[in-house]
């Protein structure tokens, strides 16, 4: 729509000081955990960042779905660098798609995690939803590390819960191996619930079950108090 091409009226927001777009709408993967395929459809590209950039700020946070994916991406990737912004991916980027040529514009954009009211960090978001890209995520991993990217400023989140997949803890171990950064994220449904399953954390070790068994079990083990 029209109205997504406009500048938004950030004075609307005293206080914020960072300008928030999309350059691009949909994706090009259908993961059947996420509704931006049918939303949104396939990939597009949909705004320079000129768009929605307020020059006030030196922050900029990116809502596109899938950055490397689209054909604008050299374009969106070429304007954060010449403007020396921050930059918050916010959706991620797709580890299955970094490639020697990307790889140059990652090591120089200025990727952040911003956190509103304290210093952001250093950080270039992806994810590892399912083991069946195990492979895409290793090689993704290894082109940053070779570029001389740090270890620490790689995050990714790991999707858990989601239908009877059961390759989480895997799926952490796979990335524990290469000292990043890891988010687990419980699967949400379209009503916003998780699903009645859970998984609980207790340091880098998981468990299936009901909360009130598994805290017997720590019990047990004596890693919680009576
Ligand atoms: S790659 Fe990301 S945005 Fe695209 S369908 Fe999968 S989860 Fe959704």
């Amino acid at each position: 729509p029209e109205v997504e091409h406009i500048m938004p009226d950030y004075d609307l927001y005293p206080g914020l000081d960072c300008s928030m777009g999309f350059t691009s709408r949909g994706c090009i993967r259908r993961c059947p955990w996420c509704i931006v395929p049918e939303k949104e459809g396939g990939i597009k590209p949909w705004a320079r960042i000129y768009e929605f950039w307020d020059r006030r700020h030196q922050r900029i946070m990116l809502f596109d779905n899938n950055l490397l994916a689209s054909p604008n991406w050299r374009q969106t990737m070429g304007d954060l660098i010449a403007e020396d912004l921050k930059v918050d991916f916010n959706q991620g980027l797709d580890i299955r798609l970094v490639n020697e040529e990307n790889v140059g514009y990652l090591k120089r954009v200025k990727a952040m995690q911003f956190r509103f009211g304290k210093r952001g960090r250093k950080t270039l978001r992806f994810a590892f939803d399912d083991i069946a890209y195990e492979g895409a995520v290793r090689s993704g991993i290894e082109l940053l590390l070779d570029a001389g990217i740090n270890s620490r400023k790689l995050s990714f989140y790991v999707l858990h819960g989601f239908g009877d997949d059961n390759t989480a803890v895997e799926r952490i171990n796979i990335l524990r191996s290469y000292n990043v950064d890891i988010y687990p994220m419980g699967y949400r449904g379209a009503d916003g619930k998780e699903p009645k399953r859970k998984l609980l954390y207790h340091g880098t070790e998981l468990w299936h079950g009901p909360r009130r068994n598994i805290s017997k079990f720590l019990r047990l083990v004596g890693r919680l108090p009576e």
